[in-house]
């Protein structure tokens, strides 16, 4: 299945914490949009890969997904090896999607920093011929980091408070990992908190653009800007009187 849109995670929750409300609004746009998340989440404190499996296939739904894979690779321990450079490169170029999102490459949890570094090498290889998979050769147009670390300024944001909804009921989809007094032990996701939290960095981002919602990408390489005043007055140009 050929994608416009593939959001990469390292856990079954990575996506819809970070780039919830931006899937959900380019697959309202029509577009595809799919996502694979790298592990099963087995090393989380809470919940088993089957919960997880089922919770990841309802946010899915939700978001308005194409695709939703996973690649099975260890939790705890995503690594950039020859091995499980070829399995991205094998679900890239099966996808074959224009748009490639990943994690910061500067997060403090290592599986988001390696998940980062592990998807920019197999963009990048994927469009090598002679790394051979029994596919075509396929390179992305652009590669999206999300989860950004404080100190990285957005190259943009994309406004998702149409979609906030959507956005929320799909991290709330991964009830295993959220907040329930019944339920031992504590983790960082679980605590009453937690959701306040992820809204406010949303609410930032929004408030940057002056909107209510938004969610933050960064490139490497800016994007090349075609036509200034028709871009700018698409975001609402007004001459004061
Ligand atoms: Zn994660």
């Amino acid at each position: 299945m050929e994608l416009d849109i593939l959001a990469v995670g390292a856990h079954p929750d990575d996506v819809e914490l970070h780039v919830g409300g931006t899937l959900a609004r380019m697959a309202a746009l029509g577009y595809a949009v799919g996502v694979v998340d790298l592990t099963r989440g087995e090393l989380g404190t809470r919940g088993t890969p089957s919960v997880r499996a089922r919770e990841a296939g309802k946010a899915a739904r939700i978001l308005g997904l194409t695709v939703r894979g996973n690649l099975g690779l260890p939790d705890g321990d995503v690594l950039i090896t020859p091995k499980t450079r070829l399995a991205v490169i094998r679900a890239l170029r099966e996808h074959r999607p224009m748009i490639v999102m990943a994690p910061h490459w500067d997060d403090p949890h290592p599986d988001h920093a390696n998940a980062g570094r592990l998807v920019a090498d197999a963009a990048h290889h994927a469009g090598l011929a002679k790394i051979r998979t029994g596919q075509e050769r396929f390179r992305p147009k652009a590669l999206l980091y999300y989860m950004l670390p404080p100190h990285v300024l957005p190259t943009f944001i994309v406004d998702v408070s149409a979609h906030v909804g959507q956005r929320e009921m799909a991290i709330r989809a991964h009830q295993s990992q959220l907040y329930d007094p019944k339920k031992k032990p504590d983790t960082y996701l679980s605590q009453p908190d937690f959701l306040y939290g992820v809204d406010a960095v949303v609410s930032y981002y929004g408030t940057l653009i002056g909107r209510a919602k938004g969610e933050a990408f960064f490139m490497k390489v800016p994007p090349e800007m075609p036509d200034l005043v028709g871009f700018f007055r698409q975001q609402g140009f007004r001459r004061l009187r």
